[in-house]
């Protein structure tokens, strides 16, 4: 396992990426590097500081792609300032919005903006609502989504249902990150994982006894002591 402090940075060749933060119920923000991609990953609040201090300006305007693993606050957080900067420092370039199908979140966040902004927007945005879960390649990047376990609490507190979720996996010039979002164990994100170059693996559950939101410390270890290298994330502070 490697350090666990944030940001966390991991990268090998020109392949790249850093974890600002994974704080659950707080918030999320991941950039990767690939080549001269840039991509933000779970822009949760506090992204475009942490963007700011990291690439600047010019960079933020050049990130063609954002990944949304689900529609949790602590991971879209920050994509309606995201958005809005980018309208006005005057980005040119499209954007692809890459989200699981059914993630509401997401697509009210662009009706709104779009409402607001329609007229006065520089850049094309694309919504990818991702309904299958086959790879797909962005600049030389192959993208792979995967479905995972993530459930969430009904108005009663009791019943619990499935929120749109995914993990992603990245793979550029030979070698692969593998992201799981926020999950509970499941056999797609132990299959995607295994033999990753570096695993981004949530730890989000507090306790032992597994539930079907997050992981506990050992089932996220185990999943990621199958790559070549990992990281724990979004363990309770
Ligand atoms: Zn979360
Ligand atoms: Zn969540």
């Amino acid at each position: 396992m490697l350090a666990q402090r944030y940001p966390l940075v991991w990268g090998k060749k020109k392949f790249y990426i850093k974890i600002f933060c994974s704080i659950p119920n707080i918030a999320t923000g991941i950039l990767i590097k690939a080549g001269k991609n840039l991509f933000a990953v779970d822009p949760g609040d506090g992204i475009l500081r942490d963007l700011n201090n990291e690439i600047g300006t010019d960079k933020i305007l050049s990130i063609s792609n954002l990944f949304i693993t689900h529609g949790h606050h602590d991971h879209v957080g920050g994509v309606w300032s995201l958005l809005t900067y980018m309208r006005v420092m005057n980005k040119k370039t499209p954007l692809s919005i890459h989200f699981p199908k059914g993630c509401v979140e997401i697509e009210s966040i662009h009706n709104a903006f779009k409402k607001v902004y329609s007229k006065t927007l520089p850049y094309e945005i694309n919504l990818k609502q991702i309904n299958k879960h086959t790879e797909f390649t962005s600049n030389n990047v192959i993208i792979r989504p995967f479905p995972v376990i993530h459930k969430e609490f009904l108005n009663d507190g009791k019943t619990t249902r499935q929120v749109p979720a995914l993990g992603y996996k990245f793979t550029y010039d030979g070698l692969k990150i593998c992201y799981g979002g926020d999950t509970a164990y499941c056999d797609d994100l132990v299959k995607q994982a295994k033999g990753s170059d570096l695993a981004i693996i949530e730890a989000g559950h507090d306790e032992d006894t597994p539930d079907e939101m997050h992981m506990t410390l050992k089932e996220a270890k185990s999943i990621g002591e199958s790559a070549k290298e990992y990281f724990l994330v979004h363990v309770p502070e």
